[in-house]
Formats: C-alpha cells, sequence, structure tokens
C-alpha cells in the first residue's frame, strides 16, 4: 500500500502582474502586492498522486498534503484537501522565514521524517512528490535536496505514467528526449513537470475542507538542523528589474510586410541578439595586482562601489598612501565629503576592507561535465568557457569532472576547449546517468580537491545532479544563473567571491546572490548564455583518474526505455523554420512547413531546416531530432520562424542566439511576442498561405 506526501507551496500569483505591483523607484516587483495562488505545478503533483493511488487500485492509501510557510499558506492546505488530501500539515514558525533551499529542504524533509513516524507509523512504502519547481523561486532544487536529506531516490521531470507489474513507471525529461523508469527501492521523490488533468472541488467536499482539523508543526516539532536565513548556505544581495531585451518586437498586421522583412533582415543581417550583462562588465582583478591598494573598483554592489569611491577619491586629495597613515583628523575628513552616504561605523569597516589581498575561497574552478551516446553536452564547453575567464581572475586552474564509463577519450576535447586539468571518475556503474551514483561519485571527487568554484549546466540532469552533490558536500548553490562574477565585498571582509545572478519569480525580477557557510561556490549555469572558447587542439592539459567506491546499492533507478533524438537534421542552416503544439496536426506540421519552406528557399536561395517545439514532438508532428530548445538543440541560426508556438523558457534557451527572431501566432498575449523581433497576430492555416502567396509576389 503505498502513501503519497505531496508538497504543495503557496506563491505569488506572476501570471496576473499589474504596474502597481512594480516599486517605481527601483523597478523590481513587490511581491506583496501580487494574490497567493498554490503553486500550478504543486496543484498538477496533486492530482499526479491521487492518479497514482488510483492506477494502483490501492484505495487505502493516503495523500498528505505537506506546505511550510506563514500561517495563510493554510489555504493551499485547504485547496489540497477539497481536492484529494486526507490529511493536510502546515509547518509555520517565524525561525523557518528567509530560507534558501537548503534551508528550505532540510525543514520540509524532518517533516517528512515526523509524518512517517506518526502517521504512517514507519512504513516505507511512500512516495513524496511535488511540482518540479516553483513560480516563485524557479530553482527546482528543494525535492532533489530533501531526496538528498533523507537517502531517498529522486525521479524529476515526469511527464506521465503507468502502473505495471505492481510498480509505477515513470516517464520523465532528460537531456535530449525522454526516458522511462522505475524506482529500484521505495521510498522515493517525485517531481512533475506537467500533468494537464487538473482537479476539482465538488460542494461537499469543499465543506469538509474547510471543516476539517488542519495539523499545524512549529520549528521545535521536527528538529530540523538548517532552517531560517542562519541555515542558509547562500544569500541574496541584490535584486534588480531585468534588462529590456533587445529584440524588437514589433507587430506586423500584414503578411506582405512580413516577407519584405523576412528577405531584408535575413540579406543585411541584424544582430538583436540580448548581450548578457555578464559579457559586457569588465574582467575582475585580485587586490594584489591592482595598481593600488585603494582600488576598490570591484566591489559587489553600487552602493559599496559608490562608498569606495568616495573613500578612494578623499585618500588621494588628502595624499594618503598607506593605511596606518588614516588618522582620526582623516576620518573625519573622508566623512564630511560623504554626507549621508555612509557613517563611521562603515567607514571603519572599509577602511579594515582596504588591508583585504587574500580571497575568501581557494581552489581551482570547476565543471562537471555532462555527456550522452559518447558526446559532450554543448553547454559544457560554454561552462568551460565562463570557467576559462573566471579562472584567470583569480589566477588559478579550470578543472573539469568527467564520470562516466568509457570516458577518458573525451578529456582530449575538453583540454582543447579550455580546461587545464580532467578528473576522470571511470566505473561500469557510471555507464547511463543515475542519479545517486553520479552524485556520490562527483561529491567524493569534490570534497577531495574542494575547488572554489563548481558550474553545472542548466540541464535537467544538471539541474538535479547539483542539488544533490552541494547538498551532500554542504555548500550553497544557485540554479539557471545568466551572470557569473567575481567581485569583492571588502566592507564585510571578503575578496573574489564569485556573484551569481539569476532571474526569479517568473523572470520579472534579477538577483544577486553569494555563497555562504560553503567550502565552495556552485552554481547552476543557464544553457545557451556563456560563450565556449574557440577549440585550440594545441593546448596541453592533464589526465587526473579519480577511484571511487560505488556498487549495485548505489544504482537509484531501473532504465526501462530511452528516446532520444537522432537523425539527419541540419541545425547549422541559416535559416530554421520551427512547428510547434499550435501547429494542430501532424498533416499540416507537414503541409504548411513544405510549402513555406519551399518559397523561402527559393527567395533567400538558402539552406533551410525544420524544428520544432517539444510539445509538437510529443504529439507526433516530427521527430525528436527536430526539437528544439532546453532539452532539444540550441541553435543559432540568421532567421528563425516560431509558428504556433508558445515562447516557453525551455524553448526560447535555445534560440537565443538567433539573429531575426519572427512569430505567428494566433493568441494576442503569446509570451513570444515579448521575445521576437516581428510578428503577426494570426492562425498558421490562415497566415502561412498568405504569407507564400506574399513571398511569391515578391
Ligand atoms: C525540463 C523541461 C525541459 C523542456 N525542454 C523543452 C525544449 O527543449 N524545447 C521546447 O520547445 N520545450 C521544452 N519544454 C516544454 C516547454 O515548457 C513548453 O511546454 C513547450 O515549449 C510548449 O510548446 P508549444 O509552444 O509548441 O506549445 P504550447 O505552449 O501549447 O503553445 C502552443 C501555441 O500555439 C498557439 N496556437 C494555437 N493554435 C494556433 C493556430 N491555429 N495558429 C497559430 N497559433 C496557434 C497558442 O496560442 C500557443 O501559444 C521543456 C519543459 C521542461 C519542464
Amino acid at each position: 500500500m503505498s502513501n503519497y506526501i505531496v508538497l504543495v507551496k503557496q506563491v505569488p500569483d506572476v501570471s496576473q502582474i499589474t504596474d502597481n505591483a512594480f516599486n517605481p523607484e527601483t523597478g523590481t516587483l513587490i511581491r506583496t502586492r501580487l494574490a497567493s495562488v498554490i503553486n500550478e505545478l504543486d496543484a498538477q503533483a496533486l492530482a499526479f498522486a491521487n492518479y497514482m493511488k488510483v492506477i494502483s487500485g490501492d484505495n487505502k492509501g493516503q495523500i498528505i498534503a505537506l506546505t511550510m510557510g506563514p500561517p495563510m499558506a493554510e489555504e493551499v492546505l485547504r485547496y489540497s484537501l477539497s481536492r484529494c488530501a486526507d490529511q493536510a500539515i502546515l509547518l509555520t514558525d517565524r525561525a523557518l522565514g528567509g530560507a534558501d533551499t537548503v534551508a528550505t529542504a532540510n525543514p520540509l524533509a524532518f517533516a517528512v521524517r515526523k509524518i512517517v513516524r506518526d502517521i504512517l507509523k514507519n512504513e516505507d512504502d511512500y512516495f513524496v512528490i511535488s511540482g518540479m519547481q516553483s513560480v516563485d523561486g524557479d530553482t527546482a532544487q528543494v525535492p532533489p535536496q530533501m531526496a538528498e536529506e533523507l537517502g531517498l531516490s529522486c525521479i524529476a521531470y515526469v511527464t506521465d505514467i503507468e502502473f505495471k507489474n505492481g510498480r509505477f513507471e515513470f516517464t520523465r525529461i532528460i537531456s535530449g528526449g525522454s526516458q522511462v523508469v522505475a524506482a529500484k527501492k521505495l521510498p522515493a521523490v517525485i517531481t512533475v513537470a506537467k500533468y494537464e488533468f487538473p482537479l476539482y472541488a465538488t460542494f461537499s467536499k469543499t465543506r469538509w475542507a474547510n471543516r476539517t482539523q488542519v495539523t499545524t508543526w512549529a520549528s521545535e516539532d521536527i528538529k530540523a538542523t538548517h532552517i531560517g536565513v542562519k541555515g542558509s548556505r547562500t544569500a541574496v544581495i541584490r535584486v534588480f528589474p531585468p534588462g529590456k531585451s533587445t529584440r524588437k518586437c514589433r507587430q506586423l498586421n500584414n503578411t506582405d510586410s512580413l516577407a519584405k522583412l523576412l528577405v531584408e533582415s535575413f540579406k543585411s543581417g541584424n544582430s538583436q541578439m540580448d548581450q548578457d550583462s555578464d559579457s559586457k562588465a569588465s574582467r575582475y582583478i585580485l587586490p594584489k595586482k591592482r595598481v593600488s591598494l585603494f582600488d576598490r573598483n570591484f566591489e559587489g554592489t553600487k552602493k559599496e562601489q559608490e562608498d569606495y569611491a568616495i573613500l578612494s577619491e578623499k585618500l588621494k586629495e588628502l595624499g594618503i598612501k598607506e593605511i596606518n597613515q588614516i588618522d582620526d583628523q582623516a576620518k573625519k575628513k573622508i566623512l564630511a565629503a560623504a554626507g549621508d552616504q555612509f557613517h563611521d561605523r562603515a567607514l571603519e569597516d572599509m577602511i579594515n576592507g582596504l588591508e583585504l589581498i587574500k580571497p575568501a575561497f581557494k581552489g581551482e574552478v570547476w565543471v562537471v561535465a555532462e555527456h550522452s551516446e559518447g558526446l559532450i553536452h554543448p553547454a559544457t564547453f560554454e561552462l568551460i568557457g565562463k570557467a576559462n575567464e573566471l579562472a584567470d581572475s583569480l589566477e588559478t586552474k579550470v578543472g573539469v569532472c568527467l564520470a562516466g564509463y568509457q570516458v577518458e577519450t573525451m578529456a582530449k576535447e575538453l583540454i582543447a576547449s579550455g580546461a587545464d586539468n580532467i578528473y576522470v571518475i571511470e566505473d561500469k556503474l557510471l555507464s547511463v546517468f543515475d542519479p545517486t551514483a553520479y552524485r556520490k561519485a562527483v561529491a567524493d571527487v569534490i570534497s577531495q580537491y574542494w575547488p572554489q568554484v563548481v558550474l553545472y549546466a542548466a540541464t535537467p540532469q544538471g539541474r538535479m545532479l547539483a542539488p544533490m552533490v552541494s547538498y551532500r558536500v554542504e555548500c550553497g548553490l544557485t540554479a539557471d544563473c545568466t551572470g557569473l562574477d567575481i567581485r569583492d565585498s571588502s566592507r564585510k571582509g571578503d575578496i573574489a567571491l564569485l556573484l551569481q545572478t539569476r532571474p526569479a519569480l517568473g523572470g520579472n525580477v534579477m538577483a544577486t546572490i553569494r555563497t555562504k557557510n560553503s567550502k565552495s561556490q556552485m552554481a547552476t549555469a543557464r544553457p545557451g548564455v556563456m560563450k565556449k572558447m574557440p577549440s585550440d587542439a594545441s593546448r596541453k592539459g592533464n589526465v587526473i583518474k579519480q577511484k571511487v567506491e560505488l556498487s549495485e546499492d548505489d544504482i537509484s533507478l531501473e532504465i526501462i526505455k530511452t528516446e532520444l533524438g537522432a537523425g539527419d537534421v541540419n541545425f547549422g542552416a541559416e535559416v530554421i523554420v520551427s512547428g510547434g503544439k499550435g501547429m494542430q496536426s501532424r498533416d499540416n506540421y507537414d503541409r504548411l512547413l513544405t510549402t513555406l519552406c519551399e518559397s523561402l528557399t527559393k527567395k533567400l536561395n538558402t539552406q533551410i531546416e525544420r524544428g520544432a517545439s517539444r510539445a509538437a514532438v510529443e504529439q507526433g508532428f516530427v521527430e525528436r531530432a527536430h526539437q528544439v530548445g532546453q532539452t532539444g538543440t540550441s541553435i543559432g541560426p540568421k532567421l528563425y520562424i516560431a509558428l504556433g508556438i508558445s515562447g516557453a523558457i525551455q524553448h526560447m534557451i535555445g534560440v537565443a542566439n538567433t539573429e531575426t527572431i519572427v512569430a505567428i501566432n494566433s493568441d494576442p498575449n503569446a509570451p513570444i511576442f515579448k521575445q521576437c523581433d516581428y510578428y503577426i497576430v494570426g492562425t498558421v492555416e490562415e497566415t502561412i498561405p498568405q504569407l507564400v502567396d506574399a513571398l511569391e509576389q515578391m
């Protein structure tokens, strides 16, 4: 008899953001001005748990909804009770506030332990089920970190399930395709990426839900070891509005204008790519290499930069060259120059900061390589490019942790792309990616060398592995970074920290985060954002073989079937025309893309390839090899035409390096319209034939 502990979270409703939800001065989102709702993917996870109970044919299993949050989070528990939950538990305590993912996963795991002890009477046939991620954090880190704390296996990004031969078989998203797996042991943690069969509340269930007692636990009831701000291993140091897209986002009213613009932008080239703030930022120099110790141009926040600018300007004016020359007289003059900008205590901290030259962390900058079927994932090369830049500033080496079986041959390619030392972990048990086995292997090697930075690709594999490894080696982790910079926090006594910048709240704000209470700084970085280095076959590096102790017991999943996209698709073509779920059918996809591609080939005299969204592939419109995006292929053509594609982040990540993006979509509010250069609001059935006519008549 399986039981189901479902994690539900109350989140701000980021789909309904009004203008007054933004702070007019800072441009950032005021969270309290947004309505609170159940995290959509958690609502799906709840329905998924109910479906598991139904298909297993076992009515006795309980569904227990668990949330951690303020007292008002009880609303999502009432929601859960009114749908299918049998019991609900609210973990609420001021001491739990301000937590990062570690200090969220830890108390939730301890709450699960208490549920198992008190309610399930130590029965270990249970699943912990949650949405893949929440819209406010978007990290997807909490469930794998809980799995690590509880010592359970974790099956992430699940989209479907079957009950066969007395056990559950889960279909999940993996890099480049999908996979059917079963847990080798229970209990297990499951995260749901898509389950579009919501549950509705009946009148009588709603009345019952409102009458039912919600169990409330405080921090001391669960005895967690890492809670609140103190138990966190990361800290947000800055929140700011996202930069405006440099895409044109221009609506066209007729297909004649679109035909003209397609031809013009293809011929002229039209690079409107969003530059990440990161690449523009100046390259960090360690204090000992700066012209003067008083040069503090690399502080992490604008305020600290301004404060130090005033201080060093004044020191220059006063002719002070040594710290011990800063006497009371000088301090008075500095404070007068600062006005309200900073006061005496801050000045003392800043002066102390001037003495610092030693970086807060030491060791190499590492990348954890991702590979499959003998090929290294392109995101690994991008990370090595970034690691090279960081290591250059920090005057250290770039290491790559390469775990797998018969993978040593890949070392050459990794060295050519910028790595210095390749730490190879070869074991037959690592032949295919198993999160539990891989996390043990990678964590063991990290804790042998303690690199100061460890980067993972924010792919389904990296977003699964990184939280487990970082939790295991007791380090902070920031998800899905789009910017990584080395900066100082001299005033607080830290030099050469990795500042990790990422979008949050559905991309409505950006946050810069630093690691704390950790021996290493860890981040996953979004594919397609960092730049790889040109490959250089003459580069030299070292291969360092590692031995780790693994046994069959470390394998958590039985892989039943893997479907990976493979085929003769030329994504190097200058023009790529992609169809999404909005194409409605395979027939439409074939017919409409064929006519459009034929007339574009004639007009532009170039090779054109067909792409697709993941949803179109799942609908069977085209083979998986054509999938574009985070788990498909990342492309960078001159011209990308998206037909009936909504513009989900996982799709758009894959087209970030495109010169011109054109979209046709029937929904005037389609998110893709804010991420493209030209668009037409219209159905593909009507618009494409008109566009083909317009191209022929040009
Ligand atoms: C871990 C993970 C990895 C993923 N990886 C990828 C990936 O690599 N690539 C990817 O694409 N997705 C990926 N996804 C899925 C992604 O989140 C979206 O679900 C997917 O991109 C949606 O595809 P779509 O835009 O075709 O479908 P939908 O989001 O359903 O959008 C269909 C669009 O078609 C429009 N439409 C409907 N009818 C018409 C019509 N007649 N004419 C014109 N327009 C019409 C609608 O307005 C809508 O905007 C991933 C998801 C997860 C969780």
